[in-house]
């Protein structure tokens, strides 16, 4: 009998009518109903540069104080208290089976962005084997992407979670482009994919990147704000 993948309760065979309609084949949830509901969406009051919910849609206060070249960002989740505690059992304590509670969000989410290339931000070395997975990767299901981006291999140990907010802005470039990246890029609608908008350090930094890669446009999506 299938199981949640998030709590372990077992899942009702719950038809619906969407799925009757459809006449394929049944795409069964990974996740209860109770487990659906715990992550909360963001709504469309939400900064209309880096997708925060807020109260009305103006630019906020971090978007404001940036410079340079803006960047769109659209997020499908706050970051709250149950969203890191997702994170917290998919990412730090690695289970990997987790990567199918936000799957099907994703695929929606980005059904409605525009775009020619997706590229997720990739983890570094030290991540990879102590992780063995990209968490950002684990959520595309056949979506297709291209690793456009290569982490730097002198980036230092200490995780952007680590760290303070002052710390994170200083933060140098870690991106570099992959070998074939122009032919990937060159005059391309790009769209980012990361797991958690913090301060928009890091998708900035790999947005250069891109730009210097050839996009015409690179706009960014994250699981949470
Ligand atoms: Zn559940
Ligand atoms: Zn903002």
């Amino acid at each position: 009998m299938n199981a949640c993948v998030w709590c372990g309760r077992r899942l009702g065979g719950v038809v619906t009518v969407s799925q009757l309609w459809r006449w394929g084949p049944l795409i069964r949830s990974a996740v209860c109903r109770a487990c659906q509901t715990r992550l909360t969406p963001i709504s469309s009051q939400h900064c209309p540069q880096c997708g925060r919910q807020q109260t009305d849609e103006t630019v906020c206060r971090d978007c404001q104080r940036w410079s340079g070249r803006p960047l769109v960002n659209h997020a499908v989740y706050v970051y709250d208290a149950a969203m890191k505690a997702y994170m917290q059992q998919y990412k730090f304590q690695g289970d990997y089976t987790l990567r199918r509670v936000l799957q099907e969000p994703l695929r929606l989410a980005l059904a409605k962005e525009t775009y020619d290339v997706l590229v997720p931000i990739p983890v570094d070395q030290a991540t990879w084997q102590q992780r063995g997975f990209n968490q950002v990767t684990g959520w595309l299901q056949t979506q297709p992407f291209q690793q456009a981006l290569l982490v730097q291999a002198t980036r230092k140990a200490q995780p952007q979670s680590a760290k303070d907010r002052a710390a994170r802005l200083r933060t140098a470039q870690p991106f570099t482009l992959a070998p074939n990246a122009a032919s990937l890029l060159t005059n391309r609608r790009v769209l980012l994919l990361d797991d958690v908008y913090t301060t928009g350090r890091t998708l900035r930094h790999a947005a250069d990147q891109i730009y210097l890669g050839g996009a015409k446009a690179v706009t960014s999506l994250t699981l949470a704000r």
